[in-house]
């Protein structure tokens, strides 16, 4: 290891030198009180990724979010005025409409919770058009592009203008892998190679990538810089949480010490395929790479709503590989690689045989495999450590939790039933919690009366904790009137309705009214109580309840089991037969 041996030297920067929007510390105490009484703009998540990669010099050399000029001349060239490549607008839209946005003022970026990020001067403020970006930079106007449909919530105008950058985004999470372009230099540098592979993924990383990531860093003798985005990622992704956890294990385990680093991006995509795999090379350059892995329809949005794809299949390679003299980054294309379980061993092909699983899963994909299986990710797919944290964060059916929701009449049979059901499922393996009407009134809800705010009060109380539960894996079982639709219809979607079963619990009147266990009708009818549902208060009957229970002819032990049969038929419950399987 000899840093100034120029063999060893890593490629500089795009454009010759990082660029750094952070102020010093002799400004920033001013800046910083001169900032509070700015009008401040606050950034997306998309534009907190963007001004995050501005700032430590990612996207050199770009310096600040796009004005008239270098908007124009990326549509139209993939570049920037001055001239370098840029194939992806980074801009600042805004609505203008009162926020105070004027030429030659002054602004404050900050996050939605207010934390001051950079104080921008508005030197530039244009209009741009939502379809011609569509089409130039991402190929189409179809709204299933999830970038195509997102700018359409973007506002009108761009603005532009110097940056000051106070703050960066803290990031609480894995701290010690978020690294800036410099911090990645520096480690690179310390492993005395001039070549550097790195790779772009925005999903679990199975065994083929494992392999190709490591014949890629070997063919150029290079280090491999693992370099996951973080940022924004297409909607239905594992959450970077999972995956970077996954990363962690793998390096850690299976690639050698000295010839990888791994680093995260927080990027946000734009799953703009050719130009966004153009817009990785360069920025993994200024963060030390000259090569880079360019997959199979890299950064591709999946299909249009023709189900066709957006981008062909090598378009990504083709573009990078046009520019890589200029660029700095040669594309190595990832070739296909499959399993020959007979010797165990991968092997690149050009074309995959028919069912044969090469690329990695989509968060769905994940979901499906241990929702449907129940069971790890076969080894020579997935390491075993990989297995076991996607297990862990899309644990099957029967692990995850589930809302039983009755509803119907007072004395209808809601909680008897409930209590038949919560030991049936105790004896299943299951956890379960009950929000009983009586109980909650006691607890939760005390001191709430019956009027139809207070009732909408209560449900949506219970609803809220109901979600909680769910969310942590537990069954839940509520039961208390529920009388109106539109509260049970918010309560649905607070706990999501792939768990959540509606019980509708479908005594008559007159049967509810002769049992009367508390006594309450009588007291109705004599006036001595009010609002009670189904004397002086309507019940709003649900429409597709998942489950509707006859209480007159059957038994609450046959009514129980029914609601066993459907939750086993969901996989909530598992069959008797399959519980000494596995865990
Ligand atoms: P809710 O919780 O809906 O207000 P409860 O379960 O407290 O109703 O009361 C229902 C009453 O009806 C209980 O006294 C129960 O014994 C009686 N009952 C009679 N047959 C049934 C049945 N098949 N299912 C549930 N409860 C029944
Ligand atoms: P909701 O779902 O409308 O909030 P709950 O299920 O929380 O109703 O009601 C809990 C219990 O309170 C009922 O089972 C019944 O015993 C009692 N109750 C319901 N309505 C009234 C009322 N208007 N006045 C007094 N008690 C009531």
């Amino acid at each position: 290891m000899n840093m100034n041996d120029n063999k060893t030297a890593l490629i500089p920067p795009y454009g010759g030198k990082l660029v750094n929007l952070t102020v010093s510390s002799e400004e920033m105490e001013e800046l910083k009180a001169y900032a509070a009484n700015l009008p401040t703009l606050r950034l997306s998540e998309r534009a907190l990724c963007d001004l995050e990669l501005l700032a430590v010099g990612g996207f050199s050399p770009l310096d600040r979010f796009m004005g008239r000029e270098d908007h124009r001349r990326v549509l139209d060239e993939m570049r920037l005025a001055g001239g370098h490549l840029f194939p992806i607008p980074i801009t600042l839209p805004v609505d203008l409409a009162d926020n105070g946005i004027r030429l030659d003022r002054d602004i404050a970026l900050r996050t939605r919770k207010n934390e001051l990020l950079a104080v921008m001067t508005v030197e530039e403020i244009y209009e741009w058009d939502h379809d011609e970006v569509a089409r130039q930079v991402l190929g189409t106007q179809d709204v299933r592009h999830p970038l195509v449909a997102e700018m359409h919530g973007w506002g009108k105008h761009n603005i532009s203008g110097r940056l000051r950058v106070l703050n960066l985004p803290v990031h609480y999470d894995f701290q010690a892998l978020r690294l800036t372009p410099a911090q990645v230099r520096a480690r690179l540098e310390a492993f005395g190679r001039r070549n550097v592979v790195a790779f772009q993924t925005r999903n679990p990383l199975h065994r083929v990538h494992e392999e190709l990531t490591k014949r890629a860093a070997a063919s150029v003798d290079g280090v491999l810089l693992l370099h996951p985005v973080v940022g924004m990622t297409k909607p239905g992704d594992v959450d970077h949480y999972t995956r970077v956890r996954t990363y962690k294990a793998l390096v850690e385990n299976y690639y050698e010490h000295d010839r990888v680093a791994l680093a995260l991006l927080p990027l946000a995509m734009r799953m703009g395929g050719p130009r966004e795999a153009l817009w990785h090379a360069l920025i993994r350059r200024n963060y030390g790479a000259n090569h880079l892995v360019v997959g199979r329809d890299h950064a591709g949005p999946g299909e249009d709503s023709r189900g066709k794809p957006f981008y062909g299949p090598y378009d990504a390679q083709e573009l990078v590989a046009r520019h890589e003299d200029e660029l700095g980054v040669k594309a190595l294309p990832f070739r296909m690689m499959v399993y020959l379980p007979e010797e165990d061993r991968y092997e690149e092909v050009s074309k995959v045989p028919p069912e044969t699983p090469t690329a990695s899963l989509s968060g769905t994909q994940v979901r499906d495999h241990y929702l449907n299986k129940g069971k790890a990710l076969p080894a020579w797919f997935t390491r075993p450590e990989v297995a076991r944290i996607l297990g862990e964060s899309y644990p099957p059916r029967h692990k995850q939790g589930a809302c039983i929701w009755f509803t119907g009449l007072s004395g209808a049979g809601k909680s008897t039933t409930a209590d038949v059901l919560t030991v049936m499922l105790m004896e299943h393996g299951r956890q379960v919690t009950v929000l009983d009407g009586d109980v909650v009134r006691t607890h939760l809800s005390k001191g709430l009366g019956f009027s139809k705010e207070d009732r909408d009060t209560n449900i949506r109380r219970i609803g809220f904790v109901a979600a909680e539960l769910v969310r942590h894996g537990g069954v839940v079982i509520c039961a208390a009137i529920s009388p109106y639709r539109a509260t049970r219809r918010d309560v649905r979607n607070m706990v999501g309705s792939d768990s959540f079963v509606e019980v509708y619990v479908d005594t008559p009147l007159e049967v509810c009214e002769a049992r009367d266990p508390k006594g309450l009708y009588a007291k109705a009818r004599a006036g001595a109580i009010k609002d009670f549902t189904g004397v002086d208060d309507p019940y709003e009957p649900p429409h597709d309840p998942e489950i509707t229970l006859d209480t007159v002819h059957a038994t609450p032990q046959g009514n129980a089991q029914r609601i066993i049969d459907y939750l086993t038929d969901l996989g909530f419950v598992r069959a008797p037969e399959l519980v000494s399987d596995s865990h």
